[in-house]
């Protein structure tokens, strides 16, 4: 998002765009499962986190994750709406460094995270930058931090709703705490395919081995 206007988008590019309205159109069927987790929880991991690796999830093997966030005091509550989204499942501590943030005098966004995992479904380290003028940013920094955390720790897309939304400005969706929830009860790498309507496939496959490494960048 630029900071020229409160409804400019977060995600600005024609492609951040297409993705998003190609994530809006994928719906999920009902259902209760036996861990609690329906259908349509599975296929919104897929849609956005498994689809990135035929079908395995991405998430990071440990918690706490250290984050290095010094020169932002709203680091730590920005970050820790995560973890309360997620019942505890996703801690951060701030003595770490997995996931780093830093300011960049940028109109070009209100925030940017740069990821990489490897191809057993482990995210290896994060990097986040945030624009030093959050004018225009729907929330402001407080805000930023937490979408681009938010992203940092699995949420590969943006939704229609809540803080994933390419607008910003809005709390963690009931659908993004359970997305979170999911995904930090599940080991790095499960295959969740046999939880989805039918196979899927991607150009980034899994491996045990984790051998491969993938870099991901969004807005
Ligand atoms: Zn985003």
């Amino acid at each position: 998002m630029t900071q020229a206007s409160k409804h400019f988008p977060r995600c600005l590019s024609a492609l951040c765009l297409a993705l998003l309205l190609s994530l809006v159109s994928c719906g999920g069927g009902g259902g209760g499962g036996e861990d609690g987790f329906t259908s349509s929880d599975y296929q919104i991991l897929y849609t956005y986190n498994a689809s990135q690796l035929g079908g395995h999830t991405i998430r990071w093997a440990r918690v706490p994750i250290g984050v290095s966030a010094g020169a932002f005091p709203d680091a730590p509550a920005a970050f820790n709406r995560w973890n309360s989204a997620s019942g505890g499942k996703v801690s951060f501590n701030y003595s770490g460094s997995s996931i780093s943030v830093a300011y960049r005098t940028t109109t070009a966004y209100c925030g940017l995270t740069t990821l990489r995992w490897n191809s057993a479904g482990q995210i290896i380290d994060a990097d986040i930058i945030i624009a030093r003028n959050q004018g225009g940013c729907a929330g402001g920094e407080s805000d930023t931090l937490a979408h681009e955390a938010g992203h940092a720790i699995g949420f590969l897309g943006h939704d229609a709703e809540g803080l994933m939304n390419p607008f910003g400005g809005q709390p963690i969706s009931d659908q993004e705490s359970r997305f979170m929830t999911l995904l930090y009860s599940l080991a790095p790498g499960t295959d969740i395919n046999g939880k989805l309507g039918k196979s899927r496939s991607s150009s980034q496959i899994y491996n045990k081995s984790g051998n491969k490494v993938y870099t991901f960048t969004i807005q």
